[in-house]
């Protein structure tokens, strides 16, 4: 799978010149493949523009807010989501989690709000440089996994983006990546989550790196943010990972 994460990026004509693209350049099995989450205003246009040209690819919302605190003033629930198309979820990412101090008791109502609407959670991890440096990577990692263990989820994935990779023209080193991708597997399956889909990578990927990343064993998609932003080389991305 191949998520394209816009972040705050993009525009209603940039989406709609996006989609065209994407319906030119790869067939309906390739578009199945691939979930566009773009800013939440332009999630609506988006479904309407997927439905009129009858494009195969799926809708995601960046972030999502619990449905439980109510009133909040500018929140958008899983409901709310699910009427402007969005299937897919993003909860967790590290830009959340550092600007908004988005912790493991926020996230286990944002994830109890998506599991309401039957949304399925891409669900992002990553630890920091320093956290690296001091060799808390897997430590770190297990703790933001923790809030998995409680809850009741519709298919979902989880995104590894080491957050230091993230926009940084950094990738992490492959055999690393491996060996982080596998010990999240087992986590998770401990937790004897039968609707667990798999771990992604992000973090700084594009068509150059995309096809050795993928191959790894483990990752299962790529959680793609400055590189999905041009069309085409999303779609380079997709079509090189379709090759033999
Ligand atoms: C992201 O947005 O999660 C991401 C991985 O961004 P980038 O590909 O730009 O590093």
């Amino acid at each position: 799978m191949f998520i394209a994460n816009w972040k705050m990026n993009g525009s209603q004509s940039m989406l709609v010149r996006w989609l065209e693209g994407v319906n030119k350049t790869l067939d309906k099995s390739l578009q199945t493949k691939c979930i566009l989450c773009p800013p939440v205003c332009f999630l609506s246009e988006a479904s309407k523009v997927i439905k009129k040209e009858k494009l195969s690819i799926s809708l995601g919302a960046q972030n999502i807010d619990p449905s439980n605190i109510s009133p909040l003033t500018g929140g958008i629930d899983g409901a709310m989501l699910k009427e402007l198309g969005a299937e897919y979820v993003v909860i967790g990412h590290s830009e959340r989690r550092k600007v908004f101090k988005e912790e493991n008791q926020l996230l286990s109502e944002k994830l109890e709000s998506a599991s309401k609407e039957d949304l399925r959670v891409i669900f992002c991890i990553g630890e920091s440089l320093k956290e690296k440096e001091e060799g808390k990577t897997i430590s770190v990692l297990k703790k933001q996994l923790e809030i998995l263990n409680d809850a009741e989820l519709n298919n979902f994935t989880v995104a590894y983006e080491p957050v230091w990779a993230i926009g940084s023209g950094e990738t992490a080193k492959l055999d690393d990546i491996e060996d982080i991708h596998r010990q999240i597997v087992d986590e998770v399956r401990s937790f004897k989550k039968e609707s667990f889909l798999g771990v992604f990578y992000g973090g700084s990927v594009d068509s150059s790196s995309s096809r050795q990343i993928l191959s790894l064993k483990g990752v299962q998609g790529l959680l793609i943010g400055g590189a999905s932003l041009e069309c085409e080389e999303f779609c380079n991305i997709v079509l090189t990972n379709n090759q033999n």
